[in-house]
């Protein structure tokens, strides 16, 4: 009988605990990866950091995946709550590993106890928390291919830094100008809190017993053979965009996202008043800070296009905006302070994508058939803009002036560019091929459905 009840009350679906790194552009992917293992049959449980579940709706977080949380030991304020990035990541760590181990204990004692450990590639100490408990532990990597290709590199000492003699040459990868290398290689000694986190992802990967990236093995093949022959087993499991956009019968998923910013829903009806193709959808993400010289340049580069513009400006860089912009426009834009991207990228309406090239946008735009103006800030974004011209034929990158601006006359150049000319009709086309593409991926028998079945049978057979 005492069997029975156990029978009856043990989950016996393998358990992935997913932890992502605690910023927008991490938490969408995985989260997003979560949703598809547990469509797939696994129980997944989404632990952010407590400050964050705080700040969130809980039921944004959709059928099928379960909330918890650990701490990052600014329950309070987050970031915000840190001396500094260094501060911020070591009380990440410290705090990070302390809460995943209780709530590891927390869930050997309950009905469903983990199996693995699904970990932002950012979060290496969460993979030797979960060795000490003897789970699987899969590191997820949050951007694209190449560019955890490039760290790689530079973690084994393979590029001398800060890079100085270009073009830069690395298997799989085309000739790389300076330009084009993530921001932390090429300009000396920026960031060198954030620069040791992307190299810290390889101080413990060999340990791991999954990588899995973000991307679709047709987009980036070249760099995943590359990377898979010293790094393995290496699974390419997106794109991790909302299933409804890839999969045949879901409809309208509405319970797909988690944000961090207040959600302005205005910009769907506005967008549903304009001709197909007649939109410029504007933004920067969730981190990016324009100089005001910068936004002013910008503001008016949008203007002399004569195009509607949906510009997402976060509530901290509205006061950027110069006097007079909003009235002039009148309905020919509409600023929004955040809006769900995926859905105003996959509008008819829409018909370039003015971009600063964060992973997440690059391959939401990919994979929704929608060419882009390139205009990367940092990080990996300098990388993803060089295969958006120049590898995936899908855009155009701005150029900086003497100054280091982005003129108002280089960017109403590259819009029209993407909107207007024969050029653009070749990006817009190829844009179309990708996103046929990465929906074939995912699709029975695509590449990233096989690796994802891999990962989930592996997990299934190998559970407590
Ligand atoms: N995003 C959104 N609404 C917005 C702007 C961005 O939902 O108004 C999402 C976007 O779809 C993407 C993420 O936020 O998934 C941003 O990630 P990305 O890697 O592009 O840039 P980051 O914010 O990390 O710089």
């Amino acid at each position: 009988r005492e069997r029975e009840e156990e029978m009856e009350t043990k989950d016996y679906r393998a358990h992935v605990l997913a932890i992502p790194y605690p910023s927008q552009g991490h938490i969408n992917p995985m989260l997003q990866f979560s949703k598809r293992l547990s469509s797939k049959g696994l129980k997944a449980t989404f632990a952010t950091t407590l400050f964050i579940s705080q700040t969130m709706k809980p039921e944004s977080f959709g059928s099928g995946v379960e909330m918890d949380t650990i701490s990052d030991g600014c329950d309070e304020g987050g970031f915000s709550e840190a001396d500094s990035v260094d501060d911020y990541l070591k009380r990440l760590e410290v705090a990070g590993s302390k809460t995943l181990v209780e709530l590891i204990r927390k869930y050997k004692t309950s009905s469903h106890p983990i199996d693995c450990i699904l970990y932002d590639a950012f979060l290496p100490w969460a993979l030797d928390v979960a060795k000490q408990f003897g789970l699987i532990g899969a590191a997820f990597f949050t951007q694209a291919c190449v560019v955890n290709y490039i760290y790689y590199y530079a973690y084994h000492g393979r590029l001398s830094l800060p890079v100085s003699s270009v073009p830069v040459s690395i298997p799989g990868l085309p000739l790389l100008q300076l330009r084009d290398m993530p921001s932390f290689i090429y300009v000396a000694g920026s960031y060198p809190s954030y620069f040791e986190l992307v190299l810290s992802q390889f101080s413990n990967a060999d340990k791991a017993d999954f990588i899995l990236v973000n991307t679709f093995y047709e987009l980036e093949h070249e760099a995943v053979d590359s990377m898979s022959k010293v790094i393995s087993p290496l699974l390419t499991i997106g794109p991790t965009i909302p299933s409804m956009y890839l999969d045949k019968g879901v409809e309208n998923d509405k319970d797909y996202d988690l944000n961090l910013f207040k959600l302005d829903s205005t910009s769907t009806k506005w967008l549903s008043t304009k001709p197909p193709g007649s939109v410029v959808y504007v933004s920067f993400g969730s981190m990016a800070n324009l100089s005001i010289n910068q936004m002013k340049e910008l503001a008016w580069g949008l203007k002399q296009t004569n195009f509607y513009i949906l510009w997402v400006v976060r509530s901290s860089e509205v006061p950027k905006i110069p006097d007079r912009f909003v009235e002039e426009m009148g309905d020919k834009a509409l600023i929004a302070n955040w809006i769900t991207q995926t859905e105003v990228l996959a509008h008819e309406a829409v018909g370039c994508f003015f971009t600063h090239c964060g992973w997440n946008s690059t391959i939401e735009a990919l994979c929704l058939g929608v060419p882009m103006v390139a205009m990367p800030q940092w990080t990996d974004q300098t990388t993803d803009a060089k295969y958006v011209e120049d590898v995936w034929k899908v855009g155009v990158r701005v150029n900086l002036d003497e100054n280091g601006i982005v003129s108002r006359y280089e960017i109403e150049r590259c819009i029209r560019q993407v909107m207007e000319g024969e050029e653009g009709k070749v990006m817009k086309e190829n844009a179309r091929k990708w996103k046929e593409l990465a929906i074939e991926s995912v699709c029975e028998g695509g590449s990233s459905h096989k690796s994802i079945d891999q990962f989930v049978s592996k997990i299934s057979t190998t559970m407590s």
